[in-house]
């Protein structure tokens, strides 16, 4: 592949979508960035709209997509992505999953791009083995509230892995498992923004079930590093032999392909507690905890196995929660002074 000259990032306004449209600008790509604004926010981007090299399309990847002009890379992350948004968005959620991916990879098609999805370690939903790997299968219940995001992604691989498989494209599949960082919003309900803000404002932090649930978070510098290098890894077959329909049935593609999904994340396990803990000691917040009802299927570990991509791309998250937390507070703390 070319060096990324010209790329498109479907839900390029949310929080990763903003934060990969500022790497590849500093990189020197030129950054088409499409967003309908359901879960994003122009103002991720608003300081790019200046820029040269820069172009927000306010669009609904899930009705069409089209485009002139050549283009190297399609980044597909447009989804809503917190459980408080895909639970209140569920239609719309399950349209960019399906419809969205499609139209992405007909795009991707039609110029001859690198494909890159944003899956999700919700993929595995509530996971009965710990770490999880990319060869487990998972544990989803398609019709539970939850089962829309996560059913919406599994599909989106799917799609991505036909057109590799049937039209030669050349993708790849992230599965992004938690990450947080400067300009999450602060409404998103995410535990870690929900923490910060409340303890913040002194008020008491919203704990589900009895906080013992685990997830592993990465730090939003670290996921972008992760994600430019499954993205301009080079391709380990060319595109005929990536047509080539034998395989379909010799199953001949290699264990480590690029083209198989990569789990991204930081494995630092910790409990919904021990995230309540670190976020009022860097704070210095008082603030008491209040327990909720847990939601329905809210998985009960999550941890990735990131061996896959130390071994194709010699990634590994380099900073720490406390540290990182640090960071996210002085985020928080600086939007909320100025109200
Ligand atoms: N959670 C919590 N309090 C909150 C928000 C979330 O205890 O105010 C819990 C949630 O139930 C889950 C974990 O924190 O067990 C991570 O939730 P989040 O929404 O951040 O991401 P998820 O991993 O569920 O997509």
């Amino acid at each position: 592949m070319p060096a990324l000259e010209r790329v498109l990032i479907t839900g390029g306004a949310g929080f990763l979508g903003g934060h990969l449209c500022d790497r590849l600008i500093a990189d020197g790509a030129e950054v088409l960035c499409v967003d309908n604004l359901l879960t994003g926010r122009a103002g991720n981007v608003a300081h790019l709209t200046d820029h040269p090299r820069f172009r927000f399309i306010h669009g609904d990847v899930a009705e069409d997509l089209h485009l002139d002009g050549p283009l190297n890379a399609v980044l597909h992350f447009a989804s809503p992505a917190s459980p408080k948004d895909y639970l209140e968005l569920p239609i719309d959620t399950l349209k960019v999953g399906a419809f969205g991916t499609h139209h992405a990879l007909e795009l991707a098609g039609e110029k001859d791009a690198r494909f890159l999805l944003a899956s999700t370690s919700e993929v595995y939903g509530d996971p009965l083995v710990n770490p999880q790997p990319e060869t487990y299968r998972g544990n989803v219940n398609p019709i539970s509230p939850r089962g829309v995001y996560d059913s919406a992604k599994r599909f989106a691989e799917s799609m991505t892995m036909a057109y590799h498989r049937y039209h030669g494209l050349d993708t790849r599949i992230v599965r992004i498992f938690n990450t947080y960082g400067p300009r999450m919003r602060r409404d998103d309900g995410r535990v870690i923004s929900n923490f910060i803000v409340q303890a913040l404002r002194g008020e008491p932090l919203t704990v589900h079930g009895d906080g013992s649930q685990t997830r592993s978070f990465c730090y939003l510098d670290d996921m972008v590093e992760g994600l430019l290098a499954v993205l301009s890894h080079p391709s380990d077959r060319t595109r005929e032999q990536r047509m080539d329909r034998a395989f379909l049935h010799n199953n001949t593609e290699a264990e480590d392909s690029i083209h198989h999904p990569i789990n991204l994340g930081n494995p630092e396990e910790r409990s919904v507690l021990e995230i309540a803990r670190i976020v009022r000691e860097a704070t210095g917040s008082r603030s008491p905890l209040t327990f909720l009802p847990r939601p329905v299927d809210d998985p009960r570990v999550r941890r990735p196995d990131i061996s896959r991509a130390g071994r194709l791309l010699g990634w590994t998250p380099r900073v720490p929660l406390e540290e990182g937390i640090r960071r996210t507070v002085a985020y928080f703390r600086d939007l909320l002074a100025r109200g």
